[in-house]
């Protein structure tokens, strides 16, 4: 059973039940509609087929790993096509990092797949790495692919099956990826896509007894919900939440470069990124001048038209989500918050924000502590070193960071002293096999690379 998107003429027979449509965030048309699944059926599809996917060599499940590379690597412009009207990331993002890496992300495991095991010995026991069984998964409409790839590859590749719960949001990429799988060889049964809400059709795959881990990404709120649901049946948890990242520049770190980039990846996919550093912390002494910088950088954001080459910032996924921000926003300014930029034009159709910089946050006030998830930066002033590692750690998330300094020591051990599961050092790049996720309020479990792999096994003692 693997989930699809329905036909034109399914839309029109089965609309007024229970479709959920899919809007395009550029234009509010509903461009796809997918009908809610049976999550019964699916965990049954994939338990009958687990023992026979895990009994396959390493060799061969590697291989259907390629063939479904192949396939996506294929498929990737019209991939990124999909992506980018389901959920508005302009084009050159959709194919560089909506498509890019999640092929980059399938790719490093048919590597791990292709080394050969290696069973570890302590005393006199040999430590093997199984697969769980059936893999829970459950993702979030801002990288729809990605986020699916970062929990399927390494599923199948330690030799698991799948039940795949896409947003609501944007589940036409689960949809295409589920023809895709059938399309490279996949036996039956080893993905299963269904599609719904998150209650009900989320939660009954959280609280379902025929799951051995849930692999949640998604909001703090509803990863709290599904971790309680799952332990009702002691079922094996990963959580990716939510984050508010700080990009701590130390005052001999080269200004300009640390503010355009730190802007970048804050505005990154409409700020619609867990890992952005949505709070800028610099020395009190050069508050004003990066908040000049940030401000030119922020004018450069030309917000529009996915397809339009010109664009930086598409819309926000959804209508939702534009007035969360939009909401957010609101509160700043009544909480006394100065605006140094923002309020700029949008087009008229289609849910825009235009971007924003806050400048002299406070670091406790709502939009210096809660994630927003849309291009609102707050620049924040610290006295000292230790007042800016008080601040950075100071909110109830913990996933990513950065630190800039002339001295790369001096960065590394300011690194060292934050609360989170990732830190770049002066713009260090994203690393696809670096194990990915983190601490507090953003979850716990890693993915991608051999640490992602290892999260779907379980260990198994044999004593000689
Ligand atoms: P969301 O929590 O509303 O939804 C995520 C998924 O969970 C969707 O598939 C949704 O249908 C499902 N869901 C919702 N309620 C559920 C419930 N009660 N039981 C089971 N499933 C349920 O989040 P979203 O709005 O789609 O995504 C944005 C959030 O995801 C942000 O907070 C963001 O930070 C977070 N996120 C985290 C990471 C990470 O790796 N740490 C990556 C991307 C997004």
């Amino acid at each position: 059973m693997i989930g699809r998107a329905l036909t034109r003429r399914e839309r029109v027979r089965v609309r007024g039940s229970t479709v959920i449509d899919v809007i395009n965030p550029a234009t509010e048309r509903v461009i796809g509609a997918v009908e809610p699944g049976d999550v019964h059926a699916a965990v049954a599809a994939a338990r009958a087929a687990q023992p026979g996917w895990a009994a396959l060599p390493r060799a061969e499940r590697a291989a259907h790993l390629g063939a479904l590379l192949d396939a996506m690597s294929a498929a990737a412009p019209e991939l990124a096509a999909l992506i980018s009207a389901e959920m508005g990331a302009p084009l050159p993002v959709a194919k560089k990092v909506q498509v890019g890496l999640p092929l980059a992300v399938l790719r490093s495991m048919i590597d791990i797949l292709e080394q050969p095991e290696t069973a570890e010995t302590v005393g006199n026991s040999t430590i093997h790495r199984e697969p769980l069984g059936v893999v829970g998964a459950i993702t979030p409409w801002n990288y729809p692919l990605h986020q699916t790839i970062a929990k399927l590859a390494p599923a199948l590749a330690a030799g698991n099956t799948v039940v795949h719960k896409p947003s609501e949001v944007a589940p036409l990429s689960a949809a295409r990826l589920a023809e895709l799988v059938r399309q490279a060889g996949l036996p039956d049964g080893v993905y299963n896509v269904v599609h719904g809400y998150g209650d009900p059709t989320g939660a009954a795959l959280a609280g379902h007894p025929g799951i051995d881990l849930i692999s949640f990404t998604g909001s703090t709120a509803a990863g709290r919900k599904v971790a309680a649901l799952a332990a009702a049946n002691v079922t094996r948890v990963a959580l990716e939440l939510g984050g508010k990242s700080a990009n701590v520049i130390l005052p001999d770190a080269d200004l300009a470069a640390a503010v355009k980039v730190g802007v970048g990846n804050c505005y990154l996919n409409s700020g619609q990124t867990c890992t952005a550093w949505s709070r800028m912390l610099v020395h009190e002494s050069r508050h004003d001048e990066a908040v000049e910088l940030a401000v030119a950088a922020a004018a450069k954001y030309t917000v529009g038209d996915p397809a339009d080459p010109a664009t930086r910032l598409g819309p926000l996924a959804s209508a939702a989500q534009r007035d969360r921000v939009l909401g957010h926003i609101e509160r700043g300014l009544a909480d006394g918050a100065t605006m140094a930029f923002g309020g700029g034009r949008v087009p008229d159709v289609g849910y825009y924000v235009a971007p924003v910089v806050f400048a002299g946050v406070d670091p406790d006030a709502a939009i210096a502590q809660e994630e927003i998830f849309g291009p609102v930066l707050s620049v924040i002033s610290y006295r000292d070193e230790d007042d800016a590692v008080r601040i950075a750690n100071s909110t109830r998330y913990g996933l990513a960071g950065a630190v800039w300094s002339a001295s790369r020591e001096r960065a590394v051990a300011v690194a060292r002293r934050l609360r989170t599961g990732q830190v770049d050092i002066n713009g260090g790049s994203f690393n696809p096999v670096a194990p990915f996720g983190g601490v507090g309020a953003s979850g716990y479990g890693r993915e991608l690379g051999t640490f992602g792999y290892e999260e779907f096994t379980t260990v198994k003692a044999i004593q000689l």
